[in-house]
């Protein structure tokens, strides 16, 4: 069967991906000039080299995450340590620590001083359990004590980092499940993964590769403005390139991000408030033996990644900074990575990438407005992270929508 497949965000592709390897006739359309949305890859001028939009940090039990890499033949392009281990840094204190959990589930690291975060108890650890089963319609501060320093120094930005919302008011259900996934699994779900040496290079290039070896047509710069229903079906999609009609044989994916499905598909509960992530991007080399990645207290930086060329900075939940002047932000950015790394060099050659709309708030109240994959008219589904993945706005959930929406298009209901 044919399967139109529409936004070639991480979804869409994981969407059209499966439908290629399944053997359907796939044709992928997007907007932009370019596939990745939100996780893309793109010359920088001002840099003089490729940047990704923002540091993107995936986790070695990321199953999804893994199987679509597997299927595009890209299992090689994550990068990052054998073991789970975090480097952090506090900035008020200048104390450095790494957190170094063990690989199996029975969490004995938190017994060895050296592995756990300094000035913690072993018992500390046990109220994290709140979070494993909270009550429906909690937030993360009525299903767990949010303070002292387990939670400033590992839960807090371990969580803003996982929902890219202030972790007290996140939702403790979309908390939990990233908790049940790789906390309360033990370290091998856990180390952590970066792409190299580009998002584009992991997750996009080799999609569309793939999609072509299959015969996918792929089409950008295409927009959708309107969808026709005709009774409990899809009919049509019109593109700013011209209307196609879709036969009783087809389906579509809708893969856009959530703001443009609520206007395409009539009475659809969308998500509606989203937060911010601002990433710096230096040109400069790391010390040598510098961690590629360093978690920041106290500071505005959150994260630090370094690359062979470049210094990556991520701020989660950043609308408090979205408003700033970038080249206010760069010289705060970098006079903290200068102070972490123990560089001396002045400002490198800078960019600053806010991302306004990143991810939806990770709230209740935005959890419950998230509908599921399955819509009213039989032959067309949603796919996005927004979608009801029962994971926060992340590229695990971008990913499994797309495979679930690619499952419920090929089946005989969605036509
Ligand atoms: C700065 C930043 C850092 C992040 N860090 C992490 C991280 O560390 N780890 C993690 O797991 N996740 C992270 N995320 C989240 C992750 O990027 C997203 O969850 C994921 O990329 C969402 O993919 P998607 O396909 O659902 O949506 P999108 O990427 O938004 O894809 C939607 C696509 O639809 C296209 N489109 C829009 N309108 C139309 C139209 N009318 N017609 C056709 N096409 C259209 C868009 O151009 C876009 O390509 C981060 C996000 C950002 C922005």
């Amino acid at each position: 069967m044919k399967v139109h497949v529409v936004g070639a965000g991480l979804a869409g592709l994981s969407a059209a991906v499966k439908l290629a390897e399944a053997g359907h006739a796939v044709e992928l359309s997007e907007a932009a000039a370019q596939a990745g949305g939100r996780c893309r890859s793109y010359f920088d001028p001002q840099l003089g080299a490729v940047i990704d939009n923002g540091n993107h940090l995936v986790m070695s039990g990321n199953r999804a995450v893994y199987d679509y890499l597997s299927v595009i033949g890209a299992q090689d392009r994550l990068a990052g340590p054998d073991e789970a281990k975090f480097d952090f840094v506090d900035l008020a204190t200048n104390e450095r620590w790494q957190i170094h959990p063990n690989l199996g589930p029975v969490p004995w690291w938190v017994t060895a001083p050296r592995r756990r975060v300094p000035g913690t108890r072993a018992a500390d650890y046990l109220a994290l359990a709140g979070l494993l089963q909270p009550k429906a319609g909690q937030r993360v501060d009525q299903a767990i004590h949010c303070e002292g320093p387990v939670w400033r120094r590992l839960m807090e930005p371990f969580l803003l980092a996982a929902l890219n919302t202030t972790p007290e008011i996140g939702s403790a259900s979309l908390a939990a499940a990233v908790v049940r996934e790789t906390l309360a699994k033990g370290g091998r779900a856990y180390r952590p993964r970066i792409a190299e040496p580009t998002l584009a290079a992991a997750f996009v290039d080799p999609a569309l590769a793939y999609l072509e070896s299959k015969g996918a047509i792929v089409r950008f710069s295409r927009r959708l403005r309107s969808i026709a229903f005709e009774g409990d079906r899809l009919s049509g999609l019109t593109f700013a390139d011209g209307e196609i009609a879709v036969g009783p044989d087809e389906a579509v994916v809708l893969a856009t991000p959530p703001w443009v499905a609520g206007e395409l598909v009539p009475d659809l509960s969308v998500p509606d408030a989203f937060c911010a992530i601002v990433n710096g991007h230096f040109l400069a080399k790391s010390p040598p033996g510098a961690s590629a990645i360093i978690g920041v207290i106290g500071g505005t930086v959150e994260w630090i990644f370094t690359f062979e060329d470049r210094i990556s900075v991520t701020i989660s939940g950043a609308d408090h900074l979205v408003d700033l002047d970038r080249a206010v932000l760069a010289r705060r950015m970098w006079d903290e990575v200068a102070s972490v790394l123990g560089l001396t060099a002045a400002l490198p050659p800078w960019q600053v990438v806010k991302e306004k709309r990143a991810t939806f708030a990770a709230t209740v109240e935005q959890d419950a407005k998230r509908p599921p994959a399955r819509t009213r008219w039989s032959n067309l589904v949603l796919a996005g992270d927004w979608t009801q993945t029962g994971l926060p706005a992340t590229i695990e959930g971008a990913v499994r929508s797309g495979f679930q929406a690619a499952a419920l298009a090929s089946t005989p209901q969605a036509r």
